[in-house]
């Protein structure tokens, strides 16, 4: 059986630069073996693309609208998940997240918790910002301060009662893998969040069953808004329709019911492997 790996760069991109993501995720997802623990494959594909400034996890994570960076991450096996949200000043959340599955009791490890857990197995105090977070900051917050712009008519209850100014957006993308090797099944996730966001915020990226799902049928990772995607567990209902119908067809009928909000998904089954996202989305293929 061909052996495969498939990872996304985050929905949300102009059409027009979907080319170029591709090549780059396609060299990503080219560099990677396929050759041992689909695990293995998987988070090493999210680690390079968290090392890479321009996406939206670890290095180049965006900022919430306080300027701090919050990142969210997870990985997952059949019967087995971990994640870290809310983590701060690690280089590489992933990598945290599969210590959180492998080295404790938990599936899930929070804000300075998650923070202690990672230095106390050595990971190292890591600055993730970039210049073009703290300019993306800038951009969310004049449309927050813009009568009319969505970010406004969202945030306009709490801006009575906050000064914005202290604050900062947009993007999303976020990256994530799933594998399949020797018909086993993995998939993992990292992101800096949605933004506008509140300090605090969580996505689905770290949920179980709403921004990755790993299970008998194959292994599914969302990106899109965490807030819409986790009220309808995407990647959960992905999972279980999986052998109902083609593997694309699939994934376009649970993209259709996100209107006006833009979502995007990755899958792998035992004999299929495809992705679906409502907006531009690039993507990188290795088989083997
Ligand atoms: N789903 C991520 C979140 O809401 C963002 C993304 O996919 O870009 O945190």
């Amino acid at each position: 059986m061909t052996n495969v790996l498939l990872i996304h760069g985050g929905v949300g991109i102009d059409d027009n630069l979907v080319d170029a993501a591709n090549i780059k995720l396609n060299y990503f997802a080219s560099s990677v073996k396929l050759n041992g623990n689909p695990l293995d494959s998987a988070i090493e594909a999210v680690r390079m693309m968290e090392d890479d400034p321009e996406f939206n996890a670890g290095t180049g994570s965006v900022m919430r609208i306080d300027g701090s960076i919050q990142m969210d991450a997870s990985v997952a096996i059949p019967g087995k998940f971990g994640s870290v949200l809310a983590i701060e000043s690690v280089r590489n959340p992933v990598m945290v997240a599969r210590d959180v599955m492998e080295m404790t009791p938990h599936t899930m490890l929070a804000g300075d918790g998650a923070v202690k857990f990672a230095r106390l197995l050595g990971y190292e105090e890591y600055d993730p910002s970039t210049d073009r977070a703290r300019n993306r900051l800038k951009v969310a917050l004049e449309n927050l301060k813009t009568p009319g712009s969505d970010s406004y008519a969202k945030y306009s209850k709490l801006m009575e009662k906050t000064d914005f100014n202290d604050f900062m957006k947009d993007s999303c993308d976020t990256v994530g893998a799933v594998a399949r090797i020797d018909g086993k099944f993995a998939a993992a996730v990292s992101t800096g969040g949605a933004s506008p966001m509140l300090r605090g915020r969580i996505g689905d990226s770290p949920v179980f069953g709403s921004g990755i799902y790993v299970g008998d049928k194959g292994a599914v990772v969302a990106t899109g808004i965490g807030e819409e995607i986790s009220k309808r567990l995407l990647c959960f209902r992905i999972h279980e329709k999986i052998g109902t119908k083609p593997l694309h067809d699939v994934m376009k009928e649970e993209i259709s019911f996100f209107k006006n909000v833009i979502a995007g998904v990755i899958a792998v089954s035992a004999d299929e492997y495809g992705y679906f996202a409502n907006k531009g989305m690039g993507t990188g293929l290795k088989l083997e």
